[in-house]
C-alpha cells in the first residue's frame, strides 16, 4: 500500500505505548502498527506548508519567503521572551500573535537527554513533551502570556540546558532524576514577577513511554535531499523520529513539507 502526501509532524495520543499518525490529506497511517516492518520512503517533491506553492524548504517546513513573512514564525516562538503582544506591539501579525502569546503558558522541566528547561502552550501539554522524545516531565509555572513564559526559561536557562541532545535521545542515554526535588530547586531562581505563578503544590510527573523495540547503538540521520530513497525496518518512533533497524533516523518534523511516498 502507498501513502502519498506532504510531512507534517506526527499527530500523537498519549498512550502506554504512545501512539502516532501521519495524517495526509486524504489518508492517515497509524505508525505504530509498521513497527517490525520493512517499509520505503520515496521522495516526490515540496509544498510549502503556508502558500502550498512546490517551492524548495527553506525552513520548518516554510520556503523562505514564507519563512520571513509569515506570523507563524517569527523570532518569538524560538524565544518566548521577545514576546511582545501584552504590549500591544507587532512583530509580524498583532492579531495572530495576540491570538497565541496571550493565552496560557507553561514552564517545565523534562527528562529528555538530560533534564532540561522549555515553554509549550498549556493546549501542547503533553504534545510538546512527546514531540521532544521526554521521557518524564513537570510542569513549574502556569502564567497567562508567552512573555512572561520567556523570562521564566531565560533565568533557568543558566541552570539546565534548553536543547535537547537529539543523539542521546535516541539512544535512550537518561540518567534518573527526581524531577519534584529539581522543581523545588527552581523556586528561587524564577523572575520575581512569576513567583505568583509557581505550582507550590501540583507535583503531578507525566510519565511517557515510547514505542520503540530497539534503540540504536549508532545513528545516522536519513536526508531526502541528499538520500531521496530509502528502505528500512522500523524498529522504535520517539520524539518526532523514526527508528530503522540500521541506526538510520528520520526527523519527520525536520522534514515537513517534504512530499513523499511510503510504501507499506
Ligand atoms: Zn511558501
Amino acid at each position: 500500500m502507498t501513502y502519498q502526501g506532504v510531512l507534517t509532524k506526527m499527530q500523537t495520543e498519549l498512550g502506554n505505548p504512545i501512539q502516532y499518525y501521519l495524517v495526509f490529506e486524504d489518508s492517515f497511517l497509524n505508525v505504530n502498527q509498521l513497527l517490525d516492518k520493512e517499509i520505503e520512503i520515496n521522495f516526490a517533491g515540496f509544498e510549502c506548508l503556508n502558500c502550498h506553492k512546490k517551492k524548495k524548504i527553506f525552513r520548518q517546513g516554510f520556503c523562505y519567503d514564507c519563512f520571513y513573512s509569515s506570523p507563524a514564525v517569527g523570532d518569538w516562538i524560538m524565544r518566548p521572551e521577545l514576546s511582545t503582544a501584552h504590549l500591544g506591539i507587532a512583530d509580524r501579525d498583532l492579531e495572530y500573535e495576540q491570538k497565541a502569546q496571550l493565552q496560557p503558558h507553561v514552564v517545565y522541566l523534562a527528562l529528555s537527554s538530560e533534564v532540561k528547561v522549555g515553554v509549550t502552550r498549556k493546549s501542547q501539554v503533553p504534545t510538546r513533551w512527546i514531540d521532544q522524545g521526554a521521557t518524564q516531565a513537570i510542569a513549574v509555572v502556569e502564567v497567562p502570556n508567552r512573555y512572561l513564559a520567556g523570562i521564566t526559561e531565560v533565568a533557568l536557562k543558566d541552570h539546565y540546558a534548553d536543547k535537547t541532545n537529539w543523539r542521546k535521545m535516541l539512544q535512550c542515554n537518561t540518567e534518573g532524576c527526581d524531577l519534584i526535588l529539581e522543581k523545588s530547586k527552581v523556586e528561587n531562581l524564577i523572575p520575581a514577577e512569576v513567583k505568583e505563578f509557581f505550582y507550590a503544590q501540583k507535583n503531578d510527573v507525566y510519565e511517557l513511554n515510547y514505542p520503540v523495540l530497539n534503540y540504536p547503538a549508532k545513528i545516522a540521520s536519513l536526508n531526502l535531499d541528499k538520500t531521496p530513497s530509502f528502505q528500512g525496518k522500523l524498529v522504535g518512533i520517539k520524539g518526532q523520529y523514526l527508528i530503522f533497524e540500521n541506526g538510520t533516523v528520520f526527523n519527520i518534523r525536520g522534514s515537513e513539507g517534504y512530499v513523499v511516498n511510503i510504501n507499506v
